[in-house]
Parts: structure tokens; sequence; C-alpha cells
């Protein structure tokens, strides 16, 4: 029996799973010393070189090595990333005790956000090892602090760092989401995130008066434009059945502001926070600002816009290389159909693609809701072995392309 098939090396990868998902290393205020020495021990096990970057001091970033026969060729990079997120009620059993679900499932934060892949990447270098194959290429596999929280401190702070720019990465590999059914949905791209703040001024005075230039009916109109707005975007993600959230723009109010802060006041300034994103493939998204900027002078000539954050379009990882070839002959090999979509949240590899590094995400975990950040999140153990031997081929095939 092949090492890619045999029980025993099973066993021992889903004890390794679930010990990993047993270190509690939820936003916010992820703690990383325990699982940090976890991987540490991991790498030693399997003759792989470790590195700790804490370029942010208590933010470890794991980077281990596994060195190729022709290390002047681009390297691939396998990431994850340790921290998870935070856990609310209504789970059955403690989330971080992986007690519940027997021999066939897992149940436990993290089981499909992303500590799976994570060791599912470990363990295909490790039977790959073990069938004395030793690839072309240098492969990296890096465990990344804070990518549940935007990742500024770990992805960003990487790839800008001298260190990166020595690993010659040609291709990144990350985690993707669960599907339901049978196809693995690989994602290349990411729409835009804007924390966007509306102004809105008026009069100060006394809470009985009744002036005519108010904070709060600018608001109201404010409101009033953006979520019509918000609706149009529902009715066409309903209107187009083959569109996903990745299609269309987002925009939720997320918060109000608003001085003095006396309930018999009426405000000098009402401001409104929207989290919106913002699809690539809609309109150039500088437009959307000029957009924004015209309905709210529609409203009123005093209202101002400014932004809590605002990221740059950053482009697709285009779905025409060797790469990606070698990816769907993979996936492919397993009778699973793959798919590509734009995700639709943030992740750390727009960090990756800001920097010209191609990057897709995916799970291979099939016939599984998508659980990530939710209750009862889990992975069939089928999955994770299955997922195992996918990257095990995968690993191979981009491993040694020339
Ligand atoms: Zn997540």
């Amino acid at each position: 029996m092949s090492v890619h098939m045999n029980r025993d090396n099973d066993v021992f990868a889903i004890n390794n799973f679930r010990s990993y998902l047993r270190i509690n290393t939820a936003q916010p205020g992820a703690q990383y010393g325990p699982c940090v020495d976890f991987l540490e021990f991991h790498a030693r096990q399997l003759r792989l070189r470790l590195e700790k970057l804490e370029i942010v001091s208590g933010k470890i970033i794991v980077l281990m090595k596994w060195l190729g026969t022709e290390p002047d060729l681009p390297a691939i990079l396998l990431n994850s990333h340790m921290d998870v997120t935070r856990v609310f009620d209504e789970w059955d059993n403690d989330p971080y005790s992986v007690v519940r679900g027997g021999e066939d499932r897992v149940y436990a934060r993290g089981a499909q956000d992303s500590k799976c892949v994570g060791m599912q990447y470990l363990e295909a270098v490790r039977r790959l090892k073990l069938a004395n194959k030793r690839l072309k290429r240098t492969i990296y596999i890096t465990f990344m602090p804070d990518a549940e929280i935007g990742g500024l401190d770990g992805m960003y702070k990487f790839v800008h760092s001298p260190h990166f720019a020595k690993l010659n990465i040609g291709y990144a590999l990350d985690a993707g989401m669960a599907t339901p059914d049978d196809d693995i949905t690989v994602f290349f791209g990411e729409r835009c995130f804007w924390n966007v703040r509306i102004h809105c001024p008026g009069d100060l005075g006394d809470g009985s008066l009744i002036l005519a230039n108010s904070a709060g009916e600018k608001m109201t109109r404010v409101l009033k434009k953006f979520f019509t707005f918000r609706l149009e975007e529902m009715q066409k993600l309903k209107d187009n059945p083959e569109w996903t959230l990745a299609n269309v723009v987002t925009m939720n109010l997320t918060k109000i502001e608003g001085g003095p802060d006396l309930n018999n006041m009426l405000k000098s300034e009402f401001v409104l926070i929207f989290d919106c994103r913002i699809p690539l493939e809609r309109q150039n998204i500088e437009d959307f600002h000029t957009t924004m900027v015209q309905w709210c002078r529609d409203i009123s000539g005093d209202i101002r816009i400014d932004y809590l954050a605002k990221e740059q379009q950053v482009p697709h990882t285009q779905l025409n290389d060797k790469y990606w070839r070698a990816i769907k002959y993979e996936v492919r090999g397993f009778d699973l159909e793959i798919h590509s979509e734009v995700f639709p949240g943030r992740t750390d590899r727009r960090h990756l693609r800001e920097i010209g590094v191609p990057v897709v995400g995916f799970s291979p975990i099939i016939r599984t809701l998508p659980l990530l950040h939710d209750s009862d999140e889990h992975i069939d153990i089928e999955n994770f072995l299955q997922g195992i031997r996918i990257y095990y081929f995968l690993l191979s095939r981009m491993g040694n392309l020339p």
C-alpha cells in the first residue's frame, strides 16, 4: 500500500489535526505561543527548516522550507493561518475540545478555516518524504497570524519584508471554503473593501427647536439613497442566479456616530459608517467613489466623504497558466469538478496579489456546509484524508513544473 493510502499514516494525520485544533488561537487577542511550539515540533519531525519571523512583537509568522533539487526555480508557497474567529454560543460542545463527531467527523473551531489545510500541507509533505520523493521546486509552508483580523501584522508585513523578496515565490495556494456539492471552488480574486464615513453636518441647537439645517434630516436622506442602492443590488443578485455575493456591491451601515453627546441637543454632525465591498468586474472602483460623492452632493453640498479604509483595485489571479492547469488536472483526477469564483470576503491573499504573486484559495472539503466563522464548524474525516491525497499529487505536479 502506498504511503498516501496507509492506515497508520491516516491515524497519525488525524491525531495531529485534532491536537492542532485543541490549541485555542481565537481572535481577538489570539495567543500564538503554544501554536508555534506545536508547529515547530512538527517541522523538526519532518526535517523542514523553520524560521519564526516576529516582525511585530507577539505576531509570529511560521515559515517552513523544503528545499527543491532545482532551487533557482520559483518556489511554491502553501499558506494557511493559525488564528481562528471567536466563538459565539450555540455549540453543542466546547469548540476546542474536539470530542464530538467520533470516528467520522471533527467538530472544532478552525476545522474548516483554516487549520485543516495547514495540517494537510504538512502531512502531504511528510508522505512525499516517506516515499523518497524530491521536488524540483522549493516548497514553503507558512502559518500566518492575524489573518482573521485583516493580516496587517501578519501577511501584509511579511510580503513587504526583505525576507519575502528572497523567497522567489512563483505561485501560492491558500485555504478556500467548503462546498455543499462535489465541486471544488477555487477563489481567484476578491472584492475591494472600503470603510466609508459620511459626514452629515447641521446646525447646533436646543432639542426644542425645529431648525431647517439639521444633521438628522441629511442623515435620513443619505440613508434613503444608500439603502435604495442596496435594495437594487439585492434585486440584481436575485435576478442573476449564476451570481454570488462577490458579483454585487454590498453596502452595510455598521455604525452611527454624532456629537455633541447630549440627548437634548441637535447634532453638529452625524457620521455614518458603511462597510462597502465592490466587485472589480462591475466597474472601475474609483467611479464608485464619484458616484457616492454625487449622491451626497445631490442631497446637500456640505456632506463630506472620507475613508477609514480604502483598498486599491488589485487584479485577480489569472487562471490560464501551467500552475492552474496543474490544479485542474489533479483535482479532476479525484473525480471532482472544479469551479472558479471571486471570494465574497477578505483574506490574506490580497496582500500577495498586491505585490504580484499569483495565488488561489481552495479547501478540498466537499459535500459539507461552509461553516467558517459559524457554529458547529466541522469536517468529515474522509474529506480531510482525501485532501491530503489531493495535495500529495498536486504538490508532486506543481513542485516539478519546469
Ligand atoms: Zn476566516
